[in-house]
């Protein structure tokens, strides 16, 4: 199977979640089998050495990260969204085009030095990525790569990860 056959996996819903946003739907892309597994295979292909442990991004960045989990033998950290782990956590916010919100993690997921590597299914302005890059440095963990499925670089989000020292590898663009 080539790249140009998972993408066709990937379906594109145009004016959701609002009018004017044309939303890539990987659901299609997890209904497919053989697809999923080359996509977790491709993804682990990037990886030079297996990091300590991933970081999944909620929600559809657990489903890559706990996939890739399992593939690389390392453990996968759950970075939510507020208020919905039940542990003592720690959190960032960041700024979305209209508004904020926040991811959290808990506290002693990671220790010092641990390396991590960043999962989630898409990578658009990058301001998730980078809020959870932040999260994880500041506990001490060592963030230096980061996965997605899609990356849409017009939106600029893998170039800021690189600008902070985090290497970008996607699927597909
Ligand atoms: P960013 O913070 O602008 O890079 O947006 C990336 C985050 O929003 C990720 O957690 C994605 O799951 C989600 N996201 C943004 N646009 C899409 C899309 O078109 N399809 C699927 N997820 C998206």
């Amino acid at each position: 199977m080539k790249n140009a056959d998972l993408a066709a996996l990937i379906r594109t819903i145009p004016d959701y979640p609002k009018p004017g946003i044309q939303f890539r739907d990987i659901t299609t892309l997890l209904l497919d089998g053989p697809g999923f597994a080359l996509s977790i295979e491709r993804m682990a292909a990037e990886i030079a050495s297996p990091p300590d442990l991933i970081a999944g991004i909620e929600a559809r960045g657990f489903l890559f990260g706990a996939a890739l989990a399992h593939r690389l033998g390392c453990g996968i950290l759950l970075l939510r969204k507020q208020n919905k782990l039940p542990g003592r956590v720690t959190g960032i916010n960041y700024a979305l085009e209209y508004g904020h919100d926040r991811i959290e993690m808990h506290a002693d997921a990671v220790q010092p030095g641990q390396s991590v590597l960043l999962v989630d299914d898409l990578i658009a302005t990058g301001g998730t990525a980078l809020a959870g890059t932040e999260l994880l440095r500041s506990a001490g963990a060592k963030v230096a790569h980061a996965a997605f499925a899609i990356d849409l670089p017009d939106l600029g989000g893998a170039a800021r990860l690189r600008a902070n020292g985090v290497d970008v590898t996607a699927l597909m663009a």
